[in-house]
């Protein structure tokens, strides 16, 4: 059943998760200021799946169960799924200019499904009808689930066995019977509050030794032991000022990463996915790693393409619109969007089934299209800020416009005073102006840049990771031979 934008935000009111912020917890985080965006903004995937017109792309027939469901439960049965997901996450940045948090549970279904496939059948283990029977649940609910790899790592030149503090790395601290207890943390969670359910994953390849990390299961968020902390993002606190509207630039959306505590959790063997198999974990994290890079090929852009829209208000509002140097910025924002959205489509469409039979994408152009993300984003964020000009920066407050204190000598308020010297083109009032510049400072420096900026450097992967993946992949040795070939070289040698 295809749950509605409200049922969602009930659905939340129903969890017991426990959300601490400034030092403080929070009761009603549902309707917490700082919070609500990021609620909204995932349920936008919910709104958008309930649209006629946007069915193909947003939902999708469970080959689980044969029913309809919202496609970010989806396992993908095709390239055309792969593409559809991409199509359907820049919509959603369309919508939202915002991370909407819901593709890290997409993402770790379609790892987790493949790889306990291939675990089971490796090890006789039980973990891909776990796994199954969780996804049935999750889908047949429309559920929220958190996919949580990145652990905090500590001490980088060390690996998990070998830290001073063994708890960096998630780990399993006792077996029982009936399931494992287990201890830890994942940092940068993103959307974990607004989730219903969470999926662990292990951080990194492992080896022999390191067995009590090698460790993947599902929890309720608001399971007994688990508390998050939530990350502060750039100008959060606007959110908290008394009727803020144009200084928050984006008033509606958001997006959210915390700190999830495991502090001593049970997990209940049925929820178990992989539980020791140390030489699985390199296998579960590429294939996630893989389909979140694929994921920043849809996401980013249309954040960038609400982004890109705004420079070119920004143009219009200034009257620089004519100016060929800002056409030409605003078509080389679009080239690199477009370059990205292209890396999104391309590893879709060269994806191929799984063992387990749902698809995956070209893992060597996902982890180009990533890369690119690494790079694309911060040009398109110089050129917005070079067309927007530095009063996305200095403009004074909503407060000053809006102020009715009188400063002039001839009566003049603060609010008159600020009209009168922040007016521009006659196709904006000053509020317009102000409102776009405020959401291109939202996107480029404030609370969206979490997702939009820093997010597109280190989110799925930072870039050393890609380049790692990009040389295992790359077949230089096959490069070679054709060189060879056409150089005239004995290819025997
Ligand atoms: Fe989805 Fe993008 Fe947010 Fe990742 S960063 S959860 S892909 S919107
Ligand atoms: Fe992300």
């Amino acid at each position: 059943m295809l749950m509605t934008p409200a049922e969602y935000v009930e659905s939340l009111r129903k969890l017991n998760t426990r959300v601490y912020m400034f030092g403080e917890k929070v009761d009603n985080w549902v309707d917490h200021p700082i919070i609500r965006p990021s609620i909204n903004c995932v349920a936008i995937t919910y709104a958008l799946a309930q649209d006629p017109q946007y069915e193909e792309m947003m939902t999708a027939t469970s080959n689980l169960t044969g029913e309809k469901i919202n496609r970010f439960g989806h396992l993908h049965q095709s390239t055309q799924d792969l593409v559809n997901k991409v199509k359907m996450q820049r919509l959603c940045g369309q919508k939202t200019a915002s991370c909407f948090q819901r593709c890290v549970g997409m993402d770790a279904f379609n790892a987790v499904y493949s790889t306990t496939f291939e675990i089971d059948e490796k090890c006789g283990t039980n973990y891909h009808k776990n796994f199954v029977e969780f996804l049935k649940y999750v889908q047949e609910k429309d559920l929220v689930v958190d996919g949580a790899m990145t652990d905090p790592k500590g001490d980088r030149s060390k690996g998990p066995s070998d830290q001073a503090d063994p708890d960096l790395f998630l780990r399993i601290v006792e077996r029982r019977e009936d399931g494992i207890v287990v201890r830890g943390a994942k940092c940068h969670q993103t959307g974990s509050i607004n989730s219903h359910e969470h999926i662990i994953m292990p951080t990194i390849a492992l080896s022999e030794g390191d067995e009590d990390y090698a460790v993947s299961f599902a929890c309720p968020s608001d399971a007994e032991g688990i508390y998050m902390i939530y990350g502060r993002q750039s100008c959060d606190t606007r959110k908290l000022e008394e009727d803020a509207d144009i200084d928050l630039g984006n008033k509606r959306f958001g997006g959210q990463e915390v700190l999830v505590v495991f502090d001593d959790v049970f997990i209940p063997n049925d929820r178990i996915f992989l539980c020791g198999e140390t030489e699985f974990a390199g296998m579960m994290v590429e294939r996630f790693a893989g389909y979140h890079r694929q994921s920043y090929g849809g996401c980013k852009v249309g954040v960038g393409d609400v982004l890109i829209g705004a420079a070119g208000l920004a143009a219009d509002y200034n009257g620089a619109n004519k100016a060929s140097h800002v056409k030409d910025k605003l078509i080389e924002m679009t080239h690199l969007n477009e370059t990205l959205y292209a890396c999104g489509i391309a590893c879709s469409a060269e994806g191929a089934p799984t063992k387990a039979g749902n698809y995956q994408i070209d893992l060597l152009l996902a982890n180009v299209c990533k890369q690119n993300v690494t790079r694309f984003p911060y040009e398109i964020v110089r050129l917005a800020e070079d067309i927007a000009g530095g009063l996305m920066v200095t403009m004074p407050s909503e407060k000053d416009f809006k102020s009715d204190m009188v400063v002039g000598k001839n009566g003049e308020t603060i609010g008159d005073v600020c009209n009168k010297y922040f007016a521009a083109a006659p196709v904006c009032t000053t509020e317009e102006r102000a409102r776009i510049l405020r959401l291109i400072e939202n996107i480029c420096l404030g609370t969206a840049a979490v997702g939009y900026r820093t997010e597109s450097m280190h989110g799925a992967g930072s870039p050393q990771a890609q380049r790692i993946m990009i040389a295992r992949q790359g077949n230089l040795e096959a490069k070679k031979e054709l060189a060879k070939v056409i150089a005239g070289i004995n290819t025997a040698k």
